[in-house]
Parts: structure tokens; C-alpha cells; sequence
């Protein structure tokens, strides 16, 4: 059985007091403890023996070192300037592992991890987890999973189905590009220091094909964005500031066979599709 050493309260406090570090709620440095959640990572992205993963944050290694231990060869970008010197450390001897210090917004992923296949496994700091997520899936790179902590709340966001109050344009981006599935709820005490919010790891396999099929993809996004821009009207007005008139969302709505007194919380991705579609003629 997968034993990484690092994942343990113990030897968390222990690395941060050697190093003299204090972790930062800027960087949202929550740093797993529980090797139970680090194998649940491990298991949910089926990570086999030279596997090419690409980590977001690895702090001080915990993740990483259970990655690396089930034979994966990581790639890692870490914005704090003070961990590189930690991981050498901590990570020391295990050749498969390379860091990159910088923003992962700011990253070229394509030119980091090249154009063959590889999986996205992390424990993503949480002031950013949507914009990371969605330059994951929107710059069509070649990944085949996704396997993260997030928050709960969004977790549940992004499994979302329409009619509920966590369907939002989250939900429907992630299910576009997609499966997303939550495979574990994680305990704030499975962290040190321990979030304030629950936490869950979303495993979300990467569709060969989107999940409908669009004319536009850019004026499907645009949609989705305007129909929950404003939740609470309806779509014939929800729509507006797409700049069309009153007489083409309205027609663009009756060729879907949508209600325009409905709202975008409503709404399947097919329907969004079929809306999106009419708007392109
Ligand atoms: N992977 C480690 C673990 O599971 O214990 C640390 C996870 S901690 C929740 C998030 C990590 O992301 C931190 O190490 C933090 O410094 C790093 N981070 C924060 N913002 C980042 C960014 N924009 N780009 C890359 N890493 C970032």
C-alpha cells in the first residue's frame, strides 16, 4: 500500500518549523495531512507507472510525493519563491519529479508539458480554484483527467443538474468539457492549518467530444454568461446584453422550443446549445 511520509501532522509541523515557514492564507496553503486523501487523489486519477501528471501547487510535496511513489512523473508550478528549496528537500532522490516556480495562471501549460497525453492532479488553493480550472479546460490541452480538492460548495457546483441553486455557469462548463464526479468528502482536520470550509476531490474525466455539440462555441460561453449574469430574469431578458433585439432572442428561443419566460438556472446544456445555435444563423 502507497505510504507517503510527508502526508502527517507530525512531519507537516515538523518541515515548517526546519524551514522556518508559516503557511500563507494569500497563497490558500492548506497542506493535506491525511495520507488516506492523498491516496484517494492517487487512486482516483489511476495514476500508472510513468504517467505524465502536471501538479498545481505542491507546497511542500505531500501530494507529489504520493504521485511520485505510484510511479507518475510530475511536473509541478509552485508560486511560492520559498518552497523550491523545501522540495528539494523533501522530495530529494526521487528522479521523476520537476518544478517550475511561478503562476499557474501566468503559465504556458502547452509549452511546459508538450503535446502528448497527461493527467492534472492537485490540491488547488482556493482563492483561485475557478479561474485555474477554466484555463485547464478551455485552452483544449491534452488532458485526459482531472483529479483535485476543491471546495465542497463548488465541487457541488460543478456536478450541478439545472433546477438547482449550484447550477451555474460553472456546472455547465465543467459538464461541457467533462464527467465530473465527487469521489471523496474531506474533514477540514485533514489539513493543517484546517480551512474554514468543507472539502471534496472531483475527479473529472476530460470528454473526447463536448458534451453537445455547438456551431459557436465562443457564443455558447457568451450565452451561458448571460443567462445566469442575471439570475433572476427571465431569459427574454437575461439575454439582452447579448446586443441582439427583442425579436431575435425570441425567435432564437421559439426555434429551441424554450418558454422565454424560463430562467438559465433552468436550463439543460442541450437547450443552452439549441439557443446558442439559433443566435449563429
Ligand atoms: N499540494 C500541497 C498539499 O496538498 O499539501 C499544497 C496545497 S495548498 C492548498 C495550495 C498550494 O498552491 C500552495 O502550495 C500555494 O503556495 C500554491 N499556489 C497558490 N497560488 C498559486 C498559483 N497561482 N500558481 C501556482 N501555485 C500556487
Amino acid at each position: 500500500m502507497l505510504t507517503p511520509q510527508i502526508a502527517d501532522k507530525g512531519v507537516t509541523k515538523h518541515i515548517l518549523r526546519a524551514f522556518d515557514l508559516h503557511a500563507s492564507r494569500r497563497l490558500g496553503q492548506n497542506f493535506l495531512i491525511s495520507p488516506a486523501v492523498v491516496r484517494a487523489v492517487v487512486e482516483a486519477a489511476e495514476i500508472k507507472e510513468g504517467d505524465h501528471v502536471l501538479e498545481i501547487g505542491p507546497g511542500i510535496g505531500t501530494l507529489t510525493q504520493g504521485l511520485l511513489e505510484a510511479g507518475a512523473e510530475v511536473t509541478a508550478v509552485e508560486l511560492d519563491k520559498k518552497l523550491p528549496a523545501v522540495l528539494a528537500e523533501t522530495l530529494h532522490g526521487y528522479e521523476h519529479f520537476s518544478l517550475v516556480q511561478g503562476d499557474i495562471l501566468k503559465t504556458d501549460i502547452s509549452a511546459l508539458m508538450g503535446t502528448e497525453p497527461f493527467k492534472v492532479a492537485a490540491n488547488l488553493p482556493y482563492y483561485i480554484t475557478t479561474p485555474i480550472l477554466l484555463a485547464l479546460l478551455e485552452q483544449k490541452l491534452p488532458i485526459t483527467q482531472i483529479v483535485t480538492m476543491v471546495q465542497k460548495e463548488v465541487a457541488e457546483r460543478m456536478t450541478a443538474s439545472p433546477g438547482g441553486k449550484n447550477y451555474g455557469a460553472l456546472s455547465v462548463a465543467v459538464q461541457y468539457y467533462t464527467e465530473p464526479e465527487i469521489v471523496l468528502d474531506v474533514s477540514p482536520n485533514c489539513f493543517l492549518p484546517a480551512p474554514e470550509v468543507d472539502s471534496a476531490v472531483i475527479a473529472c474525466a476530460i470528454r473526447k467530444t463536448p458534451a453537445v455539440t455547438v456551431k459557436d462555441e465562443k457564443l455558447f460561453f457568451r450565452v451561458v454568461k448571460a443567462a445566469f449574469g442575471q439570475r433572476r430574469k427571465t431569459l427574454s431578458n437575461a439575454l439582452k446584453p447579448l446586443g441582439v433585439s427583442k425579436d431575435m432572442i425570441e425567435k432564437a428561443l421559439g426555434e429551441a422550443k424554450v418558454d422565454p419566460g424560463r430562467r438559465g438556472e433552468t436550463l439543460s446544456l442541450k437547450e443552452f446549445a439549441s439557443i446558442a445555435d439559433g443566435f449563429a444563423e
